[in-house]
Protein backbone atom coordinates (compact mmCIF):
# COMPACT_ATOMS: atom_id res chain seq x y z
CA UNK A 1 0.00 0.00 0.00
CA UNK A 2 0.96 3.89 -0.24
CA UNK A 3 2.37 3.58 3.41
CA UNK A 4 4.77 0.84 2.80
CA UNK A 5 6.08 2.44 -0.84
CA UNK A 6 6.77 5.18 0.75
CA UNK A 7 8.93 3.97 3.95
CA UNK A 8 10.58 1.98 1.41
CA UNK A 9 11.15 5.31 -0.69
CA UNK A 10 12.79 7.13 2.79
CA UNK A 11 14.98 3.46 3.54
CA UNK A 12 16.43 3.62 0.24
CA UNK A 13 17.32 7.21 0.34
CA UNK A 14 18.92 6.82 3.58
CA UNK A 15 20.43 3.63 2.20
CA UNK A 16 22.18 5.35 -0.56
CA UNK A 17 23.35 8.08 1.82
CA UNK A 18 24.64 6.10 4.54
CA UNK A 19 26.47 3.99 2.26
CA UNK A 20 30.09 3.18 2.78
CA UNK A 21 31.31 0.68 0.57
CA UNK A 22 35.47 -0.50 1.24
CA UNK A 23 36.41 1.81 -1.45
CA UNK A 24 35.28 4.77 -0.05
CA UNK A 25 36.79 3.85 3.20
CA UNK A 26 40.12 3.11 1.71
CA UNK A 27 39.56 7.22 0.07
CA UNK A 28 39.05 8.47 3.56
CA UNK A 29 41.80 6.93 5.20
CA UNK A 30 44.12 8.06 2.38
CA UNK A 31 42.81 11.23 3.06
CA UNK A 32 43.17 10.77 6.68
CA UNK A 33 46.83 10.36 6.36
CA UNK A 34 46.98 13.83 4.06
CA UNK A 35 45.08 15.87 6.56
CA UNK A 36 47.19 14.24 9.21
CA UNK A 37 50.43 15.35 7.73
CA UNK A 38 48.84 18.45 6.93
CA UNK A 39 48.13 19.18 10.71
CA UNK A 40 51.96 18.59 11.43
CA UNK A 41 52.92 21.35 8.82
CA UNK A 42 50.82 23.13 11.03
CA UNK A 43 48.49 24.57 8.36
CA UNK A 44 46.32 26.75 10.10
CA UNK A 45 43.01 25.55 8.10
CA UNK A 46 44.09 21.93 8.66
CA UNK A 47 40.72 20.31 9.78
CA UNK A 48 42.88 18.02 11.81
CA UNK A 49 44.76 20.25 14.15
CA UNK A 50 47.67 17.33 15.37
CA UNK A 51 47.83 18.90 18.69
CA UNK A 52 51.20 18.27 20.08
CA UNK A 53 51.19 16.65 23.96
CA UNK A 54 54.44 17.33 25.09
CA UNK A 55 54.59 13.73 26.21
CA UNK A 56 58.06 12.44 25.17
CA UNK A 57 58.13 9.28 27.40
CA UNK A 58 55.34 7.19 27.63
CA UNK A 59 55.37 4.79 31.21
CA UNK A 60 57.78 1.93 31.01
CA UNK A 61 56.53 -0.11 33.73
CA UNK A 62 59.32 1.55 36.29
CA UNK A 63 57.17 4.26 37.44
CA UNK A 64 57.33 4.44 41.26
CA UNK A 65 55.51 5.88 43.95
CA UNK A 66 52.23 7.76 44.99
CA UNK A 67 50.16 9.67 41.97
CA UNK A 68 46.69 11.30 41.61
CA UNK A 69 45.17 11.92 38.69
CA UNK A 70 41.85 14.20 37.77
CA UNK A 71 39.93 13.06 34.43
CA UNK A 72 37.44 15.77 33.40
CA UNK A 73 35.76 15.43 30.18
CA UNK A 74 32.09 14.93 30.03
CA UNK A 75 29.12 15.74 32.68
CA UNK A 76 31.20 13.49 34.97
CA UNK A 77 35.30 14.00 36.45
CA UNK A 78 36.59 11.52 38.43
CA UNK A 79 39.43 11.61 40.94
CA UNK A 80 41.83 8.99 40.80
CA UNK A 81 44.74 7.34 43.29
CA UNK A 82 47.50 4.97 42.47
CA UNK A 83 50.40 3.43 44.49
CA UNK A 84 52.59 2.44 42.04
CA UNK A 85 55.06 -0.17 42.38
CA UNK A 86 57.72 -0.25 40.31
CA UNK A 87 58.49 -3.42 37.47
CA UNK A 88 57.91 -6.02 39.82
CA UNK A 89 54.36 -5.15 42.20
CA UNK A 90 53.05 -2.51 39.38
CA UNK A 91 49.89 -1.05 40.14
CA UNK A 92 50.04 -1.92 44.03
CA UNK A 93 46.74 0.00 44.80
CA UNK A 94 44.40 1.98 42.91
CA UNK A 95 41.27 4.17 44.27
CA UNK A 96 39.10 6.44 42.40
CA UNK A 97 35.89 7.88 42.87
CA UNK A 98 33.22 9.72 40.20
CA UNK A 99 31.65 12.83 40.51
CA UNK A 100 28.96 14.32 38.93
CA UNK A 101 28.71 18.15 38.42
CA UNK A 102 26.03 20.06 39.33
CA UNK A 103 23.71 21.17 36.08
CA UNK A 104 24.62 24.81 37.15
CA UNK A 105 28.63 24.47 37.26
CA UNK A 106 28.48 23.20 33.75
CA UNK A 107 27.28 26.93 32.50
CA UNK A 108 29.01 28.91 35.00
CA UNK A 109 32.03 30.60 35.64
CA UNK A 110 35.28 28.35 35.27
CA UNK A 111 36.19 30.05 38.72
CA UNK A 112 33.33 27.92 40.58
CA UNK A 113 33.66 24.83 38.43
CA UNK A 114 37.46 24.75 39.47
CA UNK A 115 36.67 25.34 42.93
CA UNK A 116 34.09 22.59 42.94
CA UNK A 117 36.18 20.17 41.43
CA UNK A 118 39.55 21.21 43.59
CA UNK A 119 37.24 20.95 46.96
CA UNK A 120 35.98 17.27 45.70
CA UNK A 121 40.19 16.45 45.07
CA UNK A 122 40.49 17.68 48.84
CA UNK A 123 38.17 15.66 50.24
CA UNK A 124 39.41 12.59 48.03
CA UNK A 125 42.87 13.29 49.50
CA UNK A 126 41.50 13.09 53.51
CA UNK A 127 40.07 9.50 52.53
CA UNK A 128 44.08 8.83 51.93
CA UNK A 129 44.37 5.10 53.56
CA UNK A 130 47.72 3.32 55.25
CA UNK A 131 48.37 1.65 51.21
CA UNK A 132 49.34 4.97 50.09
CA UNK A 133 52.47 6.33 50.65
CA UNK A 134 53.90 9.86 50.18
CA UNK A 135 57.49 10.15 50.97
CA UNK A 136 58.57 12.36 53.72
CA UNK A 137 59.00 16.07 52.37
CA UNK A 138 57.49 14.99 49.13
CA UNK A 139 54.23 17.11 47.43
CA UNK A 140 51.59 15.32 45.77
CA UNK A 141 51.63 15.10 42.04
CA UNK A 142 48.49 14.85 39.67
CA UNK A 143 47.76 13.94 36.30
CA UNK A 144 45.16 16.05 34.77
CA UNK A 145 42.80 14.46 31.33
CA UNK A 146 41.43 17.47 30.12
CA UNK A 147 39.10 15.99 27.02
CA UNK A 148 38.95 19.30 24.93
CA UNK A 149 41.03 20.53 22.58
CA UNK A 150 43.91 22.28 24.26
CA UNK A 151 47.35 23.81 22.69
CA UNK A 152 49.89 22.17 24.95
CA UNK A 153 52.99 24.74 25.83
CA UNK A 154 54.55 22.20 27.86
CA UNK A 155 53.67 19.03 29.43
CA UNK A 156 52.30 20.82 32.30
CA UNK A 157 50.46 24.25 31.02
CA UNK A 158 48.19 24.48 28.21
CA UNK A 159 45.26 26.74 26.79
CA UNK A 160 41.98 26.11 25.84
CA UNK A 161 41.67 26.27 21.81
CA UNK A 162 37.72 25.73 21.61
CA UNK A 163 34.83 23.85 23.16
CA UNK A 164 33.85 20.40 21.66
CA UNK A 165 31.33 18.45 21.93
CA UNK A 166 29.08 20.78 20.90
CA UNK A 167 26.34 20.76 23.70
CA UNK A 168 25.36 19.29 26.81
CA UNK A 169 21.81 17.75 27.44
CA UNK A 170 20.29 18.95 30.45
CA UNK A 171 17.28 16.51 31.67
CA UNK A 172 14.41 17.99 33.45
CA UNK A 173 11.71 16.24 33.92
CA UNK A 174 10.05 15.90 30.64
CA UNK A 175 11.33 18.61 28.48
CA UNK A 176 15.08 18.56 27.60
CA UNK A 177 17.09 21.70 27.12
CA UNK A 178 20.19 22.32 25.06
CA UNK A 179 22.77 24.53 26.74
CA UNK A 180 25.49 25.65 24.83
CA UNK A 181 28.76 23.67 26.26
CA UNK A 182 30.43 26.94 27.68
CA UNK A 183 31.87 26.05 30.60
CA UNK A 184 34.94 25.50 32.70
CA UNK A 185 37.35 27.67 31.00
CA UNK A 186 37.64 30.30 28.85
CA UNK A 187 39.12 29.97 25.28
CA UNK A 188 42.56 31.04 26.06
CA UNK A 189 43.42 30.72 29.57
CA UNK A 190 46.22 27.95 31.38
CA UNK A 191 43.60 25.62 32.21
CA UNK A 192 46.94 23.83 34.58
CA UNK A 193 46.96 27.48 36.17
CA UNK A 194 43.27 27.57 36.49
CA UNK A 195 43.24 24.39 38.38
CA UNK A 196 46.15 25.04 40.80
CA UNK A 197 45.18 28.53 41.93
CA UNK A 198 41.47 26.64 42.74
CA UNK A 199 43.80 23.91 44.85
CA UNK A 200 45.51 26.74 46.29
CA UNK A 201 42.57 27.99 47.69
CA UNK A 202 41.42 24.67 49.14
CA UNK A 203 44.49 24.62 50.95
CA UNK A 204 45.88 21.66 49.12
CA UNK A 205 49.36 20.99 48.51
CA UNK A 206 49.51 19.06 45.16
CA UNK A 207 51.53 19.94 41.68
CA UNK A 208 49.79 19.39 38.74
CA UNK A 209 52.72 17.60 36.41
CA UNK A 210 51.01 16.28 33.81
CA UNK A 211 48.15 17.70 31.39
CA UNK A 212 46.77 15.49 29.19
CA UNK A 213 44.03 14.65 26.38
CA UNK A 214 41.93 11.56 27.03
CA UNK A 215 43.24 9.77 23.99
CA UNK A 216 47.18 10.61 25.34
CA UNK A 217 46.14 9.25 29.23
CA UNK A 218 44.50 5.98 27.00
CA UNK A 219 47.56 5.34 24.88
CA UNK A 220 50.17 5.49 28.02
CA UNK A 221 47.50 3.40 30.03
CA UNK A 222 47.42 1.35 27.02
CA UNK A 223 51.53 1.52 26.61
CA UNK A 224 51.78 0.59 30.62
CA UNK A 225 49.28 -3.06 30.13
CA UNK A 226 51.14 -3.72 26.26
CA UNK A 227 54.39 -2.80 25.30
CA UNK A 228 53.07 -2.69 21.65
CA UNK A 229 50.20 0.09 21.99
CA UNK A 230 51.12 2.91 19.82
CA UNK A 231 47.81 4.46 19.32
CA UNK A 232 44.90 5.44 21.32
CA UNK A 233 41.13 6.09 19.98
CA UNK A 234 38.06 7.39 21.81
CA UNK A 235 34.97 6.63 20.79
CA UNK A 236 32.21 8.13 23.80
CA UNK A 237 30.64 10.95 23.68
CA UNK A 238 33.19 12.37 20.92
CA UNK A 239 36.03 10.55 18.62
CA UNK A 240 39.51 11.49 19.48
CA UNK A 241 42.68 9.71 18.56
CA UNK A 242 46.63 9.81 19.58
CA UNK A 243 49.19 7.87 18.15
CA UNK A 244 53.57 8.20 18.74
CA UNK A 245 54.89 10.16 16.07
CA UNK A 246 58.61 10.91 15.86
CA UNK A 247 59.46 14.10 16.79
CA UNK A 248 61.49 14.28 13.01
CA UNK A 249 58.87 14.16 11.33
CA UNK A 250 56.64 17.17 12.02
CA UNK A 251 57.97 19.19 9.53
CA UNK A 252 57.00 22.99 8.93
CA UNK A 253 54.35 24.07 6.30
CA UNK A 254 55.91 23.90 2.42
CA UNK A 255 52.93 25.05 -0.13
CA UNK A 256 49.77 23.26 -1.20
CA UNK A 257 48.47 20.39 -0.79
CA UNK A 258 46.89 17.74 -3.45
CA UNK A 259 42.61 18.00 -2.88
CA UNK A 260 41.76 16.24 -0.50
CA UNK A 261 38.82 13.50 -0.30
CA UNK A 262 35.99 13.02 2.04
CA UNK A 263 36.53 13.67 5.76
CA UNK A 264 35.28 12.16 8.85
CA UNK A 265 33.10 13.83 10.66
CA UNK A 266 32.69 13.20 14.69
CA UNK A 267 28.78 13.72 14.44
CA UNK A 268 28.72 10.65 11.81
CA UNK A 269 30.73 8.50 14.38
CA UNK A 270 30.23 9.54 18.57
CA UNK A 271 27.96 8.43 21.09
CA UNK A 272 26.42 12.03 21.15
CA UNK A 273 24.81 12.18 17.96
CA UNK A 274 23.82 8.12 17.18
CA UNK A 275 20.80 8.22 18.99
CA UNK A 276 20.03 11.55 17.66
CA UNK A 277 20.26 10.41 14.15
CA UNK A 278 18.22 7.74 14.43
CA UNK A 279 15.22 9.69 16.12
CA UNK A 280 15.49 12.09 12.66
CA UNK A 281 15.37 9.45 10.58
CA UNK A 282 12.54 7.83 12.21
CA UNK A 283 10.51 11.22 12.40
CA UNK A 284 11.13 11.88 8.87
CA UNK A 285 9.24 7.68 8.58
CA UNK A 286 6.91 8.96 10.43
CA UNK A 287 6.04 12.17 8.81
CA UNK A 288 6.14 10.59 5.33
CA UNK A 289 4.90 7.04 5.75
CA UNK A 290 3.00 7.14 9.02
CA UNK A 291 5.28 4.57 10.42
CA UNK A 292 3.63 5.22 13.77
CA UNK A 293 0.43 5.61 13.13
CA UNK A 294 -1.42 8.75 11.71
CA UNK A 295 -0.50 11.48 14.20
CA UNK A 296 3.29 11.92 14.81
CA UNK A 297 4.61 10.81 18.35
CA UNK A 298 5.18 14.51 19.68
CA UNK A 299 8.41 13.16 21.12
CA UNK A 300 9.90 12.18 18.60
CA UNK A 301 10.08 16.13 17.60
CA UNK A 302 12.14 16.42 20.94
CA UNK A 303 15.90 16.97 19.52
CA UNK A 304 17.94 14.60 21.27
CA UNK A 305 15.13 12.91 22.58
CA UNK A 306 16.89 9.51 21.67
CA UNK A 307 19.77 8.86 23.21
CA UNK A 308 22.86 6.47 21.67
CA UNK A 309 22.40 3.58 25.10
CA UNK A 310 18.70 3.26 24.28
CA UNK A 311 19.54 2.62 20.20
CA UNK A 312 21.89 0.20 21.44
CA UNK A 313 19.12 -1.86 23.84
CA UNK A 314 16.93 -1.75 20.79
CA UNK A 315 19.77 -2.45 18.14
CA UNK A 316 20.56 -5.65 20.33
CA UNK A 317 16.84 -7.16 20.84
CA UNK A 318 17.30 -10.50 19.79
CA UNK A 319 13.47 -11.71 20.70
CA UNK A 320 11.35 -12.75 17.40
CA UNK A 321 8.80 -9.90 18.01
CA UNK A 322 10.94 -7.10 19.04
CA UNK A 323 9.44 -6.86 22.22
CA UNK A 324 12.27 -4.94 24.36
CA UNK A 325 12.43 -2.43 21.32
CA UNK A 326 8.89 -1.56 21.23
CA UNK A 327 9.24 -1.22 25.42
CA UNK A 328 11.98 1.53 24.20
CA UNK A 329 9.45 3.15 21.82
CA UNK A 330 6.80 3.24 24.33
CA UNK A 331 9.04 4.38 26.99
CA UNK A 332 11.43 6.99 25.56
CA UNK A 333 9.58 8.26 22.84
CA UNK A 334 5.86 7.23 24.27
CA UNK A 335 4.54 5.56 21.36
CA UNK A 336 2.62 2.95 22.75
CA UNK A 337 1.41 0.51 20.46
CA UNK A 338 3.76 -0.20 17.52
CA UNK A 339 3.08 -2.72 14.58
CA UNK A 340 5.76 -5.68 14.20
CA UNK A 341 6.95 -3.81 10.65
CA UNK A 342 7.61 -0.72 12.43
CA UNK A 343 9.57 -2.19 14.87
CA UNK A 344 11.37 -4.28 11.95
CA UNK A 345 12.02 -1.00 10.43
CA UNK A 346 13.07 0.79 13.32
CA UNK A 347 15.49 -1.94 13.93
CA UNK A 348 16.97 -1.91 10.20
CA UNK A 349 17.64 2.12 10.98
CA UNK A 350 19.20 1.38 13.86
CA UNK A 351 21.67 -1.16 12.40
CA UNK A 352 21.90 1.35 9.20
CA UNK A 353 23.27 4.28 11.56
CA UNK A 354 25.37 1.97 13.84
CA UNK A 355 27.22 0.73 10.70
CA UNK A 356 28.16 3.65 9.00
CA UNK A 357 29.50 5.15 12.56
CA UNK A 358 31.59 2.10 12.91
CA UNK A 359 32.63 1.75 9.44
CA UNK A 360 33.73 5.12 9.36
CA UNK A 361 35.73 5.39 12.65
CA UNK A 362 37.65 1.69 11.23
CA UNK A 363 38.40 3.96 8.19
CA UNK A 364 39.77 6.77 10.59
CA UNK A 365 41.42 3.83 12.61
CA UNK A 366 42.70 2.05 9.54
CA UNK A 367 44.10 5.66 8.41
CA UNK A 368 46.03 5.98 11.72
CA UNK A 369 47.31 2.30 10.92
CA UNK A 370 48.43 4.19 7.40
CA UNK A 371 50.16 6.75 8.64
CA UNK A 372 52.28 4.15 11.20
CA UNK A 373 53.29 2.21 8.18
CA UNK A 374 51.38 -0.47 10.23
CA UNK A 375 48.83 -1.26 7.26
CA UNK A 376 51.18 -3.97 5.53
CA UNK A 377 52.14 -7.72 6.10
CA UNK A 378 55.42 -7.44 8.39
CA UNK A 379 58.25 -8.72 6.59
CA UNK A 380 59.96 -12.18 7.81
CA UNK A 381 62.15 -10.37 10.37
CA UNK A 382 59.25 -8.98 12.04
CA UNK A 383 56.67 -11.89 11.87
CA UNK A 384 56.03 -11.82 15.78
CA UNK A 385 55.45 -8.13 15.62
CA UNK A 386 52.13 -7.16 17.03
CA UNK A 387 50.52 -3.55 16.60
CA UNK A 388 47.66 -2.58 19.30
CA UNK A 389 45.20 -0.08 19.39
CA UNK A 390 43.96 0.75 22.55
CA UNK A 391 40.60 1.96 22.41
CA UNK A 392 38.31 3.58 25.11
CA UNK A 393 34.86 5.40 25.64
CA UNK A 394 31.18 4.16 26.38
CA UNK A 395 30.51 3.68 22.84
CA UNK A 396 33.28 1.16 22.04
CA UNK A 397 32.68 -0.56 25.12
CA UNK A 398 28.85 -0.91 25.35
CA UNK A 399 27.44 -1.19 21.91
CA UNK A 400 28.71 -4.86 20.88
CA UNK A 401 27.36 -4.55 17.43
CA UNK A 402 28.92 -1.14 17.03
CA UNK A 403 32.15 -2.85 17.79
CA UNK A 404 32.18 -6.01 16.45
CA UNK A 405 31.46 -4.09 13.02
CA UNK A 406 33.88 -2.11 13.96
CA UNK A 407 36.77 -4.76 14.28
CA UNK A 408 35.67 -6.41 11.33
CA UNK A 409 35.78 -3.88 9.00
CA UNK A 410 39.93 -2.73 10.39
CA UNK A 411 40.31 -6.23 9.84
CA UNK A 412 38.26 -6.18 5.96
CA UNK A 413 40.59 -3.48 5.29
CA UNK A 414 44.06 -4.39 6.34
CA UNK A 415 43.39 -7.68 4.76
CA UNK A 416 44.01 -10.89 6.22
CA UNK A 417 47.34 -11.66 6.50
CA UNK A 418 48.06 -7.69 8.08
CA UNK A 419 45.06 -8.14 10.26
CA UNK A 420 46.68 -10.95 11.71
CA UNK A 421 49.53 -8.95 13.26
CA UNK A 422 47.20 -5.70 14.90
CA UNK A 423 45.18 -6.46 17.33
CA UNK A 424 42.49 -3.70 18.68
CA UNK A 425 41.26 -3.88 22.52
CA UNK A 426 39.50 -2.35 24.57
CA UNK A 427 41.57 -0.32 27.49
CA UNK A 428 38.83 0.47 30.14
CA UNK A 429 40.05 3.48 31.85
CA UNK A 430 43.15 3.73 30.30
CA UNK A 431 42.84 7.53 30.56
CA UNK A 432 42.86 7.81 34.09
CA UNK A 433 45.12 5.14 35.19
CA UNK A 434 47.12 6.94 32.07
CA UNK A 435 46.92 10.27 33.74
CA UNK A 436 48.55 9.28 37.12
CA UNK A 437 51.21 7.37 35.02
CA UNK A 438 52.17 10.46 33.13
CA UNK A 439 52.34 12.24 36.65
CA UNK A 440 54.90 9.31 37.77
CA UNK A 441 56.96 9.32 34.36
CA UNK A 442 57.64 13.13 34.23
CA UNK A 443 57.36 13.95 38.08
CA UNK A 444 59.52 16.91 40.19
CA UNK A 445 61.41 14.20 41.37
CA UNK A 446 62.28 11.85 38.74
P1 LIG B 1 33.22 10.63 27.58
O1 LIG B 1 33.63 10.67 26.16
O2 LIG B 1 32.29 11.73 27.96
O3 LIG B 1 34.35 10.44 28.55
P2 LIG B 1 32.45 7.87 28.02
O4 LIG B 1 33.66 7.26 27.50
O5 LIG B 1 32.15 7.69 29.48
O6 LIG B 1 32.28 9.39 27.65
O7 LIG B 1 31.23 7.33 27.19
C1 LIG B 1 29.94 7.82 27.41
C2 LIG B 1 29.21 7.80 26.11
O8 LIG B 1 29.17 6.48 25.61
C3 LIG B 1 27.78 8.24 26.23
O9 LIG B 1 27.68 9.62 25.92
C4 LIG B 1 27.05 7.40 25.21
O10 LIG B 1 26.97 8.10 24.00
C5 LIG B 1 27.93 6.22 25.00
N1 LIG B 1 27.35 5.03 25.64
C6 LIG B 1 27.31 4.74 26.95
N2 LIG B 1 26.66 3.59 27.17
C7 LIG B 1 26.28 3.13 25.97
C8 LIG B 1 25.56 1.99 25.52
N3 LIG B 1 25.10 1.06 26.35
N4 LIG B 1 25.37 1.87 24.20
C9 LIG B 1 25.82 2.79 23.35
N5 LIG B 1 26.48 3.88 23.70
C10 LIG B 1 26.72 4.05 25.00
MG1 LIG C 1 36.19 9.88 28.98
Amino acid sequence: DERKRKAAAVIEEVEQKFATPTALLRGIADAMVEEMERGLRADPHAPLKMVISYVDNLPTGDEHGLFYALDLGGTNFRVIRVQLGGREKRVVKQQYQEVSIPPHLMVGTSTELFDFIAAELEKFVRTEGEDFHLPEGRQRELGFTFSFPVNQTSISSGTLIKWTKGFSINGTGQAFYLVPKKIYVSVGEDVVAELSRAMERQGLDMKVTALVNDTVGTLAGGRYGDNDVVAAVILGTGTNAAYVEHANVIPKWNGLLPKSGDMIYEKMISGMYLGEIVRRILLKLAHDASLFGDVVPPKLEQLFALRTPDVSAMHHDTSHDLKHLGAKLKDILGIPDTSLEARYITLHVCDLVAERGARLAAAGIYGILKKLGKDKVPSDDFKTHRTVVAIDGGLYEHYKKFSACLEATIADLLGEEAASSVVVKLANDGSGIGAALLAASHSQYA
